[in-house]
């Protein structure tokens, strides 16, 4: 089976999934949101957001800010012939300070239309084995949350899920391979962001992001 169809009989298996049972499991680690914003400052580690074509597209319409003002192409080691660095992830644009750019006084500036990664934290959902995995949080074992919210959780986790099996799907589809190569010494890189709706050219200079 080519890697297109295992991702469309995974999404299918997702569909059919019980919700329940990850509600259960996201209920299991105690989680309870201490609202400390640490997820979404630069200054307690790695606090990148990776965002889909369409999270993107949601927070220009609620913002009114155009693409490269809310997202840049994520780090890559991977260069072409020419020297310009592939990538396959947007990431939400940080402040100089590190933090997020919609973390303003501690609360999220675009909070009903944050990202699924931001629903889901500290929570991933492993498909391969139907398990709930975190990353490091406060909020982990603190509390716990009701039954209600451990059925959103787990909804959104279920979402998050399908939406990048989906996105997989499409940029797998859209995908066209390059040489690989090396980068040029003393050159910005030209970004070439493959993604689910195709591939797009950003050029990042000392006065800032553009599309090429
Ligand atoms: S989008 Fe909102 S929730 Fe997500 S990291 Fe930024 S401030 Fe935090």
């Amino acid at each position: 089976m080519d890697e297109v169809m295992e991702i469309r009989k995974a999404i299918e298996e997702l569909k059919a999934a019980d919700v329940s049972q990850i509600a259960d499991k996201v209920a299991a680690t105690g989680f309870k949101c201490k609202r400390c914003g640490k997820c979404c400052s630069g200054r307690f580690g790695d606090n990148t957001v990776t965002v889909f074509p369409s999270e993107i597209r949601d927070i220009m319409g609620a913002t009114g800010l155009d693409w490269l003002d809310i997202a840049v192409p994520h780090e890559s080691r991977d260069f072409d012939e020419e020297g310009r660095c592939h990538t396959f992830e947007w990431a939400l644009r940080k402040k100089g300070d590190g933090d997020c750019i919609f973390l303003e006084d501690g609360r999220c500036m675009i909070y009903e239309c944050r990202p699924f990664i931001c629903r889901t934290y500290p929570f991933r959902l492993d498909i391969a084995r139907m398990e709930v995995e975190s990353y490091e949080c406060d909020g982990l074992g603190s509390g716990g949350m009701d039954e209600a919210s451990a059925s959103s959780m787990a909804k959104a986790l279920m979402e998050r899920a399908i939406a990048e099996a989906t996105e997989a799907v499409s940029l797998l589809e859209k995908y066209e391979p390059f040489r690989p190569g090396r980068p040029i010494q003393g050159r910005q890189p030209i970004y070439i962001v493959h993604d689910s709706e195709g591939s797009r050219k950003v050029r990042i200079g000392d006065d800032g992001a553009s599309f090429a």
